[in-house]
């Protein structure tokens, strides 16, 4: 209780809030993390196969396959009492990893996607075609209508850089911030956690939220859910 005292205390006191997200805020919304995402048909598959730049070379087909099974579970995902709890106030910046769009669902309006959305589809050869994906029907695999290359989804893969404009915004956020609260991230996916870092250089007040401790610097640290930890530290 006292450290839910002192993450309260340090938000309420903060005048600029940052939020960092991962997985595990969306996770009592029924998305798997992704340690867990790996389940059933596609626990023989090697994330870095399914996800990156090679395993799409080698196997298109899979890849969006794979996409489109998480992409029509996220259809029927509704946002989660964290979610909401950080929608609520309209004057904080979100910062997350989530492909998801469950804090734009519950209301969200300032979120900066450092990992892209699942829910578009853009041209593999970045000859800059990009268009938004019905995720309840995704499309199969099919190919770019003005050059040709292969379509894939418009997120970050391993092995691939950040979307610079959105890294740079996320970065300026996170200097400027009084308090950054970090929710539901292993913290060990780089470059997006260095944020964590960065806000600890700025002297940024750093609340972590998670199930299980991270490696990280924190100001105050808080095991526990998202849902229903969020809601009682974040002032409305
Ligand atoms: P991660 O899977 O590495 O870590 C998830 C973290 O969430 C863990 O530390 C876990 O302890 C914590 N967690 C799980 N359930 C929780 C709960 N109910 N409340 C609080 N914490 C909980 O995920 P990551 O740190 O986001 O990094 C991995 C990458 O996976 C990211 O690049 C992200 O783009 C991608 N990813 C995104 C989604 C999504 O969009 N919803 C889902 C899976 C993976």
């Amino acid at each position: 209780m006292e450290e839910i005292n002192r993450a309260r205390a340090l938000l309420a006191g903060a005048g600029r809030i940052v939020t960092f997200s991962g997985a595990g805020l969306s996770a009592e919304s029924g998305i798997a993390t992704f340690r867990e995402v790996q389940t059933g048909l596609w626990a023989q598959y090697d994330p870095t196969e399914l996800a990156s730049p090679e395993g799409f070379a080698r196997n298109p087909a899979l890849v969006i396959d794979w996409y489109n099974d998480r992409r029509r579970k996220l259809s029927s995902a509704w946002p989660n009492a964290a979610h909401e709890a950080l929608a609520r106030r309209d004057d904080l910046t979100h910062v997350t990893q989530n492909v998801d769009h469950l804090l734009e669902a519950a209301g969200a309006a300032r979120v900066l996607h450092l990992h892209g959305r699942i829910d578009s589809d853009r041209c593999h050869r970045s000859c800059g075609f990009e268009t938004p994906v019905d995720i309840a029907k995704p499309p199969s695999l099919r190919s770019c209508p003005r050059c040709g290359a292969p379509m894939r989804p418009s997120v970050v893969w391993f092995g691939e850089t950040l979307p610079s404009v959105v890294w740079e915004m996320a970065v300026e956020a996170v200097v400027a911030a009084d308090a950054l609260l970090v929710v539901g991230t292993s913290g060990v996916v780089f470059p997006a956690a260095g944020l964590i870092d960065l806000a600890h250089r700025s002297n940024t007040s750093i609340i972590v939220v998670n199930a299980e401790p991270i490696r990280s610097p924190a100001n105050v640290r808080l095991i526990g859910s998202a849902a229903e930890l969020v809601p009682m530290i974040l002032p409305e």
